[in-house]
């Protein structure tokens, strides 16, 4: 028989599963995949333990439990100052991919133009591409990675339906400043383009910078799907479980689409989670703090070798640039890297559509100080 042409002609296995295994084969310290090599919250799995155990096991609420919806409104309302309705604002999805997918999904049809920002996480690309729409791309300004906001504008057609952003920013961790919000409220001010908010690290920031999330804004809001993710706040990256909110008429077309990815999601982790911000509403502002030692460990380390970058704003990942050491392409690098070296990390360029001008790779810092020493050892002997 004759199979199909691939709907996916340019999308190979994912880097993260690429570098993980191969992490994993060359028994390599993993600063790839973007994962801690620590443990949840305690509180959060004897939780989960206590859910299972009383027989919270059957489907949850195709919405997410209400309990679950009414501690991430408080938690939106609380941070961003924005009252958002649990039953008609709120989703949770089992992880952010299934939530960017979904919101993709719901609004974009045959044609849309999609922008995107490169380097660009790698599942955008795909759901625009599945659902018949085009990626526009538009690169960050490197070194920092700032938005430039001349080239985004001149990307805006009349076929453009939806931006994505994602601050703080994986892989760089370039973080948004106030005057790149008050830029995009110009820019979509009267327009029909909607956004997504990828809001995955909003909790991870560092040097007192406060995440701008398109909550706050109401020209923002009422044509944004914000998205956001427990497994990075918790430390728990396995349990898949995210949430969008969006104002009703975008979370009345996510819904519809979620609703036939994943139905709903794991029905104990659900509860655990409730219970865990409603006894523990502030574990989100020790992230900053645990998550920046990290970074700057990760960072003094480093500084007796013969890489070199700027500090991450944001996010549990590290950029760096390696023209010092080798001439090697990114790719065959971090390969390099993973094999002789017992390192593994992410090259840049399989988040760029057009080759980035820098030697650049992405380190994971969220690692037990021991794993941080262990691994900047063999990187500072390069
Ligand atoms: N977000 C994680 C990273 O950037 C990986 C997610 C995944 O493996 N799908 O490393």
């Amino acid at each position: 028989m004759k199979y199909p042409e691939s709907k996916l002609p340019e999308i190979g296995t994912t880097i993260f599963t690429v570098m993980s295994q191969m992490a994993a084969e060359h028994k390599a310290i993993n600063l790839a995949q973007g994962f801690p090599d620590f443990n949840g919250p305690q509180i959060l799995l004897d939780a989960v333990a206590t859910h299972v155990a009383r027989g919270a096991n059957q489907y949850a609420p195709m919405t997410g439990i209400v309990e679950l919806r009414e501690q991430i409104a408080a938690k939106v309302q609380r941070l961003y100052s924005r009252k958002v309705c649990a039953d008609t604002e709120v989703t949770v999805t089992s992880g952010a991919t299934e939530a960017i997918y979904a919101a993709i999904a719901s609004v974009v049809q045959p044609n849309d133009e999609v922008i995107v920002l490169d380097p660009a996480f790698d599942c955008y690309d795909p759901a625009i591409v599945l659902n018949g729409a085009k990626a526009v791309h538009v690169q960050l300004q490197a070194p920092a990675f700032t938005l430039d906001w001349e080239a985004i504008t001149a990307a805006v057609s009349p076929q453009t339906r939806l931006i994505i952003f994602n601050s703080p920013h994986n892989p760089s961790g370039a973080v948004m400043r106030e005057a790149d919000l008050e830029k995009l409220q110009q820019l979509v001010a009267g327009t029909d383009i909607l956004l997504i908010g990828d809001d995955v690290y909003e909790h991870i920031i560092f040097d007192g910078a406060e995440h701008l999330s398109f909550v706050k804004y109401d020209e923002l809001y009422q044509r944004s799907f914000v998205i956001s993710s427990f497994g990075k706040t918790y430390h728990v990256t396995g349990w898949k479980i995210g949430y969008c909110v969006a104002p009703p008429q975008l979370t009345r077309e996510f819904r519809k689409v979620h609703q036939f990815l994943n139905f709903c999601t794991a029905t104990p982790l659900q509860y655990a989670l409730a219970d865990v911000m409603k006894k523990q509403p502030n574990h989100y502002l020790e992230l900053p703090d645990f998550y920046q030692q990290k970074r700057d460990l990760f960072n003094k380390l480093m500084l007796n070798s013969r890489f070199s970058g700027v500090p991450s704003a944001g996010s549990y990942f590290q950029v760096l640039d390696y023209s010092k050491i080798s001439s090697l392409g990114d790719m065959a690098f971090c390969e390099y890297l993973t094999k002789e070296v017992g390192v593994a990390a992410i090259p840049m360029s399989v988040f760029c559509k057009k080759p980035p001008s820098m030697q650049l790779v992405r380190f994971c810092f969220a690692k037990n100080d021991a794993t941080l020493v262990e691994a900047c050892e063999k990187l500072a002997a390069l």
